[in-house]
């Protein structure tokens, strides 16, 4: 499934470069100005960075882990999107399709 940003996020700019799919906002206005859906739980005061589920891969097809996660110095904001649950195969249509001109591999350990 994608990930969503929880309200933990203090909004520190860690994990915007680290996404390879450009799927994280600073704002959920910003997310949806550019036209990508942001889940319901997400960024409703806009102090908080927000992912587009439609964007978000969790990494797969560039990364073992999820990026943002992984250096997200509070540790525990980008978590699993209940309201976005996706097979490993999804994700990894949706990476092809965001990156056509890109090698892309499965994770390991599928
Ligand atoms: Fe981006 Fe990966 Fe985090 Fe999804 S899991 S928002 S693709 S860094």
């Amino acid at each position: 499934m994608a990930l969503m940003i929880n309200n933990n996020c203090i909004a520190c700019d860690a994990c915007l470069p680290a996404c390879p799919n450009q799927a994280i906002f600073e704002k959920r206005s910003e997310a949806e100005a550019s036209r990508f859906h942001v889940s319901a739980a997400q960024g409703h005061d806009n102090t908080t960075y927000v992912i587009s589920h439609e964007r978000c891969t969790e990494c797969v097809g560039h990364f073992n882990e999820p990026q943002c996660a992984s250096v997200c110095p509070i540790g525990d904001c980008c978590v699993p999107d209940p309201a976005c649950p996706e097979s490993k195969d999804a994700l990894l249509e949706r990476a092809r399709r965001l990156h056509p001109h890109k090698e892309l591999r499965p994770a390991v350990g599928w």
